[in-house]
């Protein structure tokens, strides 16, 4: 097959990257759901509070409340002694006003009758008779929860874009919310290419491989809160490549493993030149380098490499923070190994955390399977940088 000319990006940067597949990605819709349904979505409006928490002003723990300025002077050697008129429970407050010299038993989450202002804990009473306690230790004003003090009705609490961890979906509920507004699952249909991948549960062939792509890449379209379309796997042939991507169909975008390099039977790029566009092919990393990406007929494709260990981190790197809006977290650790860099890639090398610094993995090749799953960070060296031992270091934890 001979291409067409066509101009395209080649070697474009990491950041370029994801700007240019987020420019040819579908605006995200929005639906309202659940939330029981919400965790893993991310929110496409903000939430308000409909209510103010504590709803009214509280104690945080079992005792009893009373006026701080009766209960300064109490201690374990000279108690201060209380009449108690009344109960304040969760549910059921004490409906009556508390006088000087005056106490009400309360329980967590109560709230604080009228006239008093601080609260001592169970454990520094000690009833005398029916009616009366003895105060081991002064009421502490710190131990009421004021009204609002959580947040206030009205206030905007979560905003949009905000991913629902399950914390945020509780604090969701508690912003009074039964539904929420989401943005829509990105829809991604995902396809394996190449002659010699054949799917695990069959005996393998000389020079077969098992499609671990699929599988890998499936798991972390569901982490990203996508809908896949499984499309399974084509074989090397420009025919073949073509009808799988024809279903394609209906898909937000489609992702490719293998088949982008410079090998003869790499046929990827030449069918988007031919029959779609290229956008970029190359970006300037490893591992992970040969990515494409381009449109199909409105369809976008974006094309990560065969390699497991490049799919993987061209995956986490570019199209994980477009497909869900979330930056690429990072942190700095000391460097327990050298890291080298390359004069003109970035780098992510697989390293492992080791009290509180990251170490070089060691076998830094694609085809390293194994470092998959026993290495836990990748490690990145900008352009025409190089980590000593001892420096900080920018760190991806996997
Ligand atoms: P390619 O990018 O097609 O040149 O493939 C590069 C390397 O990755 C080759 O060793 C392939 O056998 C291997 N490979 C390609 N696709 C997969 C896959 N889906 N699962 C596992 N290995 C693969
Ligand atoms: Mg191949």
């Amino acid at each position: 097959m001979t291409a067409p000319f066509q101009p395209y990006s080649m070697h474009v940067g990491v950041q370029e990257a994801r700007d240019m597949l987020a420019t040819l990605l579908p605006a995200p819709g929005a639906e309202t759901i659940p939330l029981a349904a919400a965790r893993g979505r991310m929110l496409a409006a903000d939430l308000q509070a409909r209510v103010s928490h504590p709803s009214a002003t509280e104690s945080a723990l079992d005792g009893v409340a009373a006026r701080e300025v009766d209960t300064v002077n109490a201690s374990a050697t000279s108690p201060v002694r209380l009449r108690v008129v009344g109960e304040s429970r969760a549910g059921v407050p004490f409906s009556g006003a508390v006088g000087p010299g005056e106490c009400v038993r309360i329980y967590t989450g109560a709230p604080l009758p009228a006239g008093v202002d601080a609260i001592c804990p169970v454990e520094q009473l000690t009833d005398e008779g029916p009616d009366h306690v003895l105060l081991a230790r002064p009421a502490s004003p710190a131990d009421v929860r004021h009204e609002g003090g959580d947040f206030r009705a009205g206030e905007t609490i979560l905003t949009a874009g905000t991913l629902l961890t399950p914390p945020r979906v509780a604090l969701a509920a508690a912003l009074g919310h039964a539904e929420v507004p989401v943005r829509r699952r990105l829809r991604v249909a995902l396809l394996s290419t190449g002659d010699e991948v054949i799917e695990p549960g069959h005996p393998l062939g000389p020079g077969q491989v098992y499609d671990s792509n699929r599988y890998g890449l499936q798991a972390m379209l569901e982490e990203c809160g996508c809908d896949v379309l499984a499309l399974g796997h084509a074989p090397d042939s420009p025919e073949a490549l073509q009808e799988a991507i024809a279903q394609a169909g209906g898909a937000d975008v489609l992702l490719t493993s293998g088949g982008v390099s410079m090998g003869r039977y790499d046929f990827m790029r030449d069918l988007l030149i031919e029959r779609g566009r290229v956008a970029f092919w190359k970006v300037r990393m490893r591992p992970g380098g040969p990515a494409l990406l381009g449109g199909w007929q409105g369809l976008p494709v974006f094309g990560l490499p065969g390699n497991p260990v490049s799919s993987l981190v061209v995956f986490h790197v570019i199209v994980r923070p477009v497909l869900t809006g979330q930056p690429v977290g990072t942190l700095r650790l000391r460097a327990g190994t050298p890291f080298r860099g390359l004069p003109d890639k970035t780098a992510f090398w697989r390293g492992v955390l080791r009290g509180g610094e990251v170490w070089d993995y060691g076998k830094q090749g694609s085809g390293v399977l194994r470092s998959l799953s026993e290495a836990n960070a990748l490690v990145v060296v900008p352009e025409g940088g190089a980590v000593q031992v001892g420096e900080d270091v920018e760190v991806i934890l996997l």
